[in-house]
């Protein structure tokens, strides 16, 4: 994960944090499979097949991985903090996922699961531990993922320089002429070469295109006087990276340009009111109600933001109604749009940080439309 130096103690005290919240929610363990809230509690990224992978924390004793044995090599054990649980194909995968949790819990269990598990490992647990009681595991671990460490704000703001970089390049690159999927394609590249150990997505949406806020690359040419919104995001070190940017082929014109400016100042604005006790909705409010005074409102049709970590998308969400006030290491997207159907559309996306004293943003690469 981010850094190599005590990762044993690293996810100790998270296991211990993440069991102070079990005991508050007045439940006895979590059982978790692959996914991100099982590599945060123990840095161990399982494979999401069929195969189950399942981490077992109880309020006491140590951390158990139940992991297919052909995979259990790839697990560090932390120095001996988790005990390993390894099971063979054709041995009774849920008969020892049920073990593992009886041995932890008892036979009565108050249980958080992934939120993200299977509907069939669910259910087959819930058929043999017919006395447990079962909740989502997000209730638990959200309070503890939603506030960086640190050495989680610098892993996502290594990931954030990587993108500015790419988007650096843009003004260099060739877009005229080439389709979407060709130049998708050498930015996947670039997210490599910057030391992405995974492309999440690159959205290239040329023209019309663009009114579609997550556009599959395809094979639309580019053409002059076109505005291309270009939203890419990795994984580095675990973590994710996300910055959408807007290229132009030429002049694509005064409403273009004139959208484009509001547009800056909704986002802008948006991150400068970031700071510890605002409620998250008031971030999405300050971006809405400068488009819709320009005149823009009923084509910004999305939410201002989404948390960003270990998951390209996770809590904080800003959007109306989410109450939650931001604190210190809270990190988010601000990313407005507006959206003109069959015509074009535009957004502009940064990560940022909640500090102490107000925010800072992890992305530095310029606002400027990008002219090629
Ligand atoms: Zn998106
Ligand atoms: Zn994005
Ligand atoms: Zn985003």
């Amino acid at each position: 994960m981010t850094e190599r130096q005590l990762p044993r103690q690293r996810f100790q005290n998270r296991v211990e944090r993440a069991r102070l919240s079990l005991a508050a929610h007045g439940l006895d363990a979590l059982a978790l499979s692959a996914g991100s809230d099982l590599s945060y509690l123990c840095g161990y990224e399982a494979m999401p097949l069929e195969r189950l992978t399942l981490l077992v924390v109880g309020l006491t004793g140590p951390p158990r991985l139940l992991v297919p044995a052909l995979e259990a090599p790839r697990v560090d054990p932390l120095d001996g903090y988790l005990e390993l649980l390894p099971w063979e194909d054709g041995q009774d995968m849920m008969g020892a996922a049920v073990q593992a949790v009886r041995t932890v819990a008892g036979a009565r269990p108050a249980l958080a699961v992934s939120d993200g598990m299977w509907a069939s490992v669910l259910l087959s647990l819930q058929e043999r531990l017919p006395a447990a009681r079962f909740s989502a595991a997000g209730e638990v671990l959200r309070e503890l993922r939603v506030l960086k460490s640190p050495d989680e704000v610098a892993a996502l703001r290594k990931a954030a320089q990587a993108v500015d970089e790419i988007t650096r390049t843009y003004p260099s690159m060739t877009w005229e002429g080439r389709t979407e999927a060709e130049v998708a394609k050498e930015i996947a590249g670039l997210l490599t070469d910057v030391g992405h150990e995974e492309v999440n997505f690159v959205i290239v949406a040329s023209g019309p295109n663009g009114a579609s806020p997550h556009h599959t690359a395809a094979g639309r040419r580019i053409l002059r006087g076109d505005v291309i919104v270009v939203d890419i995001g990795g994984t580095m070190n675990g973590y994710c990276s996300d910055i959408t940017r807007c290229v132009t082929v030429g002049d694509s014109g005064d409403e273009v340009r004139r959208a484009y400016d509001a547009l800056r100042r909704a986002q802008e604005s948006a991150v400068h009111s970031v700071t510890p006790g605002v409620p998250a909705e008031q971030i999405d409010a300050v971006a809405r109600d400068l488009l819709t005074e320009e005149g823009y409102g009923a084509f910004f049709i999305h939410r201002t933001g989404h948390g960003i970590g270990l998951d390209e998308h996770e809590d904080p969400y800003i959007v109306a109604g989410n109450q939650v006030p931001l604190a210190p290491g809270m990190c988010f997207s601000i990313e407005p749009g507006v959206y003109f159907p069959g015509r074009f559309g535009l957004r502009l996306e940064d990560i940022v940080v909640v500090e102490e004293d107000g925010v800072s943003p992890l992305n530095t690469s310029s606002h400027d439309l990008i002219v090629v």
